[in-house]
């Protein structure tokens, strides 16, 4: 809406010509796209402009008649593309495609990592990209260390400016300088007493606030998010079902505490029998005397900043798990791996550039790539990994047959239909085996705390470029052109 006012400012108010308020609106105004998904990027009636927006409306099919004369001056015999670009989209109620109109009208466009940008730039929007190459480029979203390291855990970053100095807070980079310290066995140790500090601290606090005891001496394993269908709480859920059956086959697993913490949209049906089915998993195997000795779930209620802040320092393992080319970038990846979380998850989102900057050896990447996920798209069967995988299958029944639900018969059936029925849209099933595989070597790995503490301190000293300090430096550099200011 940015562009239709700045113009309808400068026309109507400042009284300037045509041609000098569109390229006053244009070098003004930069666009920062953070999702692709279709039910995100809006589309907004025109009918609704008419009744609220007259003069905007007005605006922007003049801004639409310009940029189709031109389209069809530079691609002639190309109505596709016309109509592709077109700010409207047009057949059956017409809409005003935000997303075009915020390229159209500003001098920069970027997505918030490389992989999302690009699939923005070749897919989403790629005739208005051939048309202006130059608007285009990549963002990299950051977190503050000083919120999510200095300030959320005290004992981690003690222990790292005991051995860097402090110049990390202002100059995440520096992290880099640890790398040397995974090789030294006093700083590890002094890595795992800061860990293990943070644990207890959480457990202390979650049992004071009156919440559930929670033992330190399991993994803390975490997905911490907004309930959405894309991010795949339900495969986490799948992951956790799947250990429990083997629990109650006879089999050990590494003792752990799953930890879910997410809000749902006050509408959003479907996120919120996620958070049901993640409560009745949570009683049953509590309930289980064989099966609560190994695992424990736990749903923290009222997700927000400050639950982040005090759960990130005290977690073990980061579950990243969308399905890829779905996630733009995610930023609870960057503030698990720099808090010294090792990261389960999907080549998605930053994820990938976190894994570039600490090594891939030291990430647990599994599942379809975001190619492999559109490739597959049209011959994909849930139904075959149901009838192939009887780990997959054994997980299924136990949820659709109502072993969560023994008083509520029938509650997860709307999962079942997503699931099965409706064709598994973000593929849970055909990324649930290498889920498991993953955690698999990551279970294998806790037994061997040197070589867990050497991986988490090489996922510490590679998160330096995830700082919300780069990102903004590049912002200011790239599209807004100004310079720092220094304070003396
Ligand atoms: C960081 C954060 C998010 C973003 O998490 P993602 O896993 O990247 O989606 C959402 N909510 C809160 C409260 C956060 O702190």
């Amino acid at each position: 809406m940015a562009v239709p006012e700045l113009l309808r400012v400068l026309l109507d108010e400042a009284h300037l010509p045509w041609d000098q308020a569109w390229d006053i609106t244009r070098k003004t105004l930069a666009y920062t796209n953070h999702t692709l998904l279709p039910e995100a990027l809006e589309k907004w009636p025109v009918a609704w402009f008419e009744l609220f927006l007259p003069r905007h409306i007005e605006l922007i099919f003049e801004v639409n008649r310009r940029l189709l004369e031109d389209v069809r001056r530079r691609y002639p015999n190309a109505e596709g593309r016309a109509q592709r670009v077109s700010l409207i989209e047009e057949g059956g109620e017409r809409k005003v495609r935000m997303a075009n109109l915020a390229i159209v009208g500003s001098h920069s466009t970027n997505g918030v990592a490389a992989i999302h940008s690009e699939l923005l730039r070749t897919l989403t929007v790629k005739d208005l990209a051939e048309m202006y190459p130059e608007r285009f480029s990549n963002k990299t979203n950051g977190i503050t260390p000083r919120r999510w390291l200095l300030l959320a855990n005290p004992s981690l970053a003690g222990v790292i400016t005991h051995s860097i100095g402090d110049g990390w807070i202002t100059d995440l980079s520096q992290l880099h300088r640890l790398k040397p310290l995974a090789d030294d066995s006093g700083f590890r140790d002094a890595f795992r007493r800061a860990k293990a500090q943070a644990k207890s601290c959480f457990a202390d606090w979650l049992k004071a606030s009156g919440g559930p005891v929670v033992s330190p001496d399991t993994i803390f394993d975490c997905q911490v998010k907004r309930i959405h269908e894309y991010k795949r709480q339900l495969l986490n859920v799948l992951r956790v079902v799947v250990l429990y059956s083997r629990v109650r086959a006879g089999q050990r697993v590494t003792p752990r505490t799953f930890f879910f913490a997410g809000k749902a949209a006050p509408a959003y049906r479907f996120a919120k029998l996620v958070i049901k089915l993640i409560n009745n998993l949570a009683d049953t195997i509590q309930r289980d005397p064989v099966a609560n000795k190994q695992i424990k779930v736990v749903f923290l209620p009222e997700y927000c900043a400050t639950l982040a802040e005090r759960l990130i320092p005290a977690s073990d393992v980061s579950n990243q798990i969308s399905t890829a080319g779905y996630e733009a970038s995610g930023t609870s990846n960057m503030k698990f791996m720099m808090n010294g979380a090792l990261t389960l998850g999907t080549r998605d989102g930053a994820t990938i550039e976190m894994a570039e900057e600490a090594g891939e050896e030291n990430f647990f990447l599994f599942g379809l790539t975001a190619r492999e996920v559109a490739d597959s798209r049209a011959w994909y069967s849930p139904k075959w990994h149901y009838e192939h995988d009887p780990e997959a299958r054994m997980a299924l029944d136990l949820i659709f047959q109502d072993h969560f639900s023994q008083s509520e018969r029938g509650l997860f059936a709307p999962l079942r239909k997503t699931l099965m029925e409706d064709g598994d849209h973000y593929m849970h099933l055909a990324d649930l085996k290498s889920y498991l595989e993953a955690d698999g070597r990551l279970c294998g790995l806790y037994a061997d705390p040197d070589g867990w503490t050497r991986k988490a301190i090489l996922n510490v000293a590679g998160s330096g470029k995830f700082s919300s300090d780069r990102t903004i430096a590049q912002y200011a550099t790239d599209i807004w052109k100004v310079k720092p200011c220094p304070i003396p």
